[in-house]
């Protein structure tokens, strides 16, 4: 078997080694039925353990809060920028977001289309290398809910702390921090996430609310984009992307095989602790992009004094097996992708390669 790289793309992303061979050794006969998951009716009750066995997962890794719904969806983080404001924008409501970056930006253009977006803060007298301070945010007086982007990935800044909204629906596009770390999911209304950074393969949108934010929704858009219609029908109202949402249920049991959120979040902490102390110790031949306070630690965006230096290290570190570390092509510059699945070796190898380029190139 090939060795496997170091992986640091940002998306999709790399998976749990454990997770891909356990996938593997089911992969042509699921639990003795003579065939593959992805062979197999969703109506069928194999398919159907595997589907309420990811939701159960889920909430019971955010500690089963009470009253809230897992929904499976397709189209991508994308597909719900459009469907939030959608569902939730009644005559004379706005939509208040919390500009940060590349994608709360193309979440708030949706509810432009749909007519009513509000700028609740934003950082971008800042260059959005910064999360707006929590004081600074204030939601209109006539929006239905507040928007955040938890965790940009292109500009790599990170919330530390969530805004109290009260009885306000705090929504919340987690695509690229979802169950890096604990917290009060009662905060939010809704929460999104995309699975291909860290949940599993690309294919399915992970939707986390409230019930009572999505049992009921608007006739007047269509059935498939309506959250009570994924809600009621346990979201097998046409059929589910199985593959996907069978690797979720994988990738869901080997979190909790890491001690659950607070397992996965003190690694997490020491990975980006390595490579920022790593950039930061570099006497500025490596520097941080996001300002110290909102640091991301799962997309570590850093820059070196030259575009053509960064190339040679791209190409260098190409060579030496590392993968995934040019910047975003709207931003530039140099970004590890540290999910979930990296494991710290591989943050090892690459904060020893930092070094050693520094030492040949400095
Ligand atoms: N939001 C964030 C924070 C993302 O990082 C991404 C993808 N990189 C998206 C939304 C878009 O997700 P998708 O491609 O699943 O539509």
């Amino acid at each position: 078997m090939s060795k496997r790289a170091y992986n640091f793309n940002a998306g999709p992303a790399a998976l749990p080694l454990e997770v891909l061979e356990r996938a593997q050794a089911e992969f042509v006969d699921f639990r003795e039925t003579g065939m593959s998951i992805m062979e197999m009716s969703h109506r069928g009750a194999v398919y159907e353990s595997v589907h309420n066995e990811a939701q159960e997962r889920l909430l019971s890794l955010l500690g089963n809060p009470s009253g809230y719904k897992v929904l499976f969806i397709q189209g991508g983080a994308t597909t719900q920028f459009a469907m939030i404001p959608l569902n939730f924008l009644s005559e004379g409501k706005v939509g208040s977001y919390v500009m940060t970056g590349s994608w709360a930006d193309k979440a708030f253009k949706e509810a432009k289309i749909a007519g009513g977006a509000h700028v609740a803060a934003t950082s971008e007298d800042k260059k959005f290398l910064a999360i707006p301070d929590l004081g600074s945010i204030k939601p209109a007086d006539n929006a239905a809910y507040l928007h955040i982007t938890s965790n940009e990935t292109i500009e790599g800044t990170q919330y530390s702390e969530f805004p109290d909204t009260g009885s306000l629906p705090l929504i919340a596009d987690m695509s690229s921090d979802i169950l890096s770390r604990a917290f009060d999911v009662n905060k939010f209304g809704l929460i999104y996430a995309g699975a291909q950074k860290n949940l599993g393969p690309s294919g399915v949108t992970v939707v986390i609310a409230k019930e009572e934010l999505i049992a009921e929704s608007p006739s007047n858009i269509p059935t498939i984009l309506r959250y009570s219609t994924h809600y009621k029908n346990n979201s097998l109202y046409n059929t589910p992307p199985s593959y996907s949402i069978y690797m979720v249920n994988q990738v869901l049991k080997w979190i909790e095989e890491q001690g659950g959120l607070a397992g996965v979040e003190a690694k997490n902490r020491d990975k980006a602790g390595l490579l920022y102390n790593t950039i930061d110790g570099s006497g500025g031949f490596y520097r941080g992009v996001a300002e110290q306070g909102s640091r991301s630690i799962m997309n570590v965006t850093f820059r070196m004094e030259s575009e053509e230096l960064e190339k040679k290290f791209i190409k260098a570190s190409e060579q030496e097996g590392f993968v995934g570390l040019k910047g975003h092509r709207s931003v530039g510059g140099l970004r590890a992708s540290i999910y979930n699945a990296v494991p710290y070796e591989s943050i090892k190898a690459l904060t020893d390669f930092m070094s050693h380029f520094q030492k040949t190139n400095g």
